[in-house]
């Protein structure tokens, strides 16, 4: 599987239907495994397709925190996973914000898990200051980034999720 993601992101759009949270999970951390940083993960789709479950096995592929322990930032807007020194300056006047999770020592890279559902303005959306995880090659997994612009550096891929109705979602990478 992991050599089919990686040719969906070098080529075309590749979709997968996936029949319960496990299995996106499960595809989730083989994506993941796959990955390397510097890189920006959107996520889009609608509430409750799965956006959230999929970044668990993300995070967990990466070997950034076990999957149990990656939670919605719906309103902490940003949780960092792999970051032993917790000092990613990202947040930082919005400390209030973020919360780090303590980190497996072999994890690969410094993950940031952001959603932007419940940013309302621009100057909310700066103040974040997302733009500082950019100093350092981490990956940024982002939900609703499609609600503002994000001035990124580094490589991106596309997720998208599609409720199927019931348990069954569809993830198409590109
Ligand atoms: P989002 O972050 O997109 O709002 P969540 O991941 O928080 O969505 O929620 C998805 C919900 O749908 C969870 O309760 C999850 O258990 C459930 N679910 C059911 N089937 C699936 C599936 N195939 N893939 C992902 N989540 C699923
Ligand atoms: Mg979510």
């Amino acid at each position: 599987m992991a050599e089919q993601i990686r040719g969906g992101i070098a080529n075309e759009a590749k979709s997968v239907v996936t029949r319960s949270a496990e299995e996106t999970i499960a595809w989730g951390r083989e994506f993941g495994r796959g990955l390397k940083a510097p890189l920006l993960v959107l996520l889009t789709g609608d509430l409750g397709s799965g956006k959230t479950t999929l970044t668990k096995g993300i995070v967990a592929g990466l070997g950034a925190a076990e999957e149990e322990d990656v939670t919605s930032p719906t309103f902490t807007l940003v949780h960092v996973y792999g970051d032993d020194a917790q000092s990613s300056g990202v947040a930082e006047s919005a400390s209030a914000s973020l919360s780090a999770t303590p980190t497996p020592t072999s994890a690969k890279s410094v993950v940031y898990h952001g959603d932007l559902y419940r940013i309302e303005s621009f100057h909310d959306f700066e103040t974040l200051g997302l733009e500082d995880a950019f100093s350092k090659p981490a990956v940024m997994i982002l939900e609703w980034s499609e609600k503002f612009p994000l001035q990124a550096p580094w490589p991106q891929v596309r997720l998208k999720l599609e409720h199927m109705g019931g348990d069954t979602r569809r993830i198409t990478v590109g």
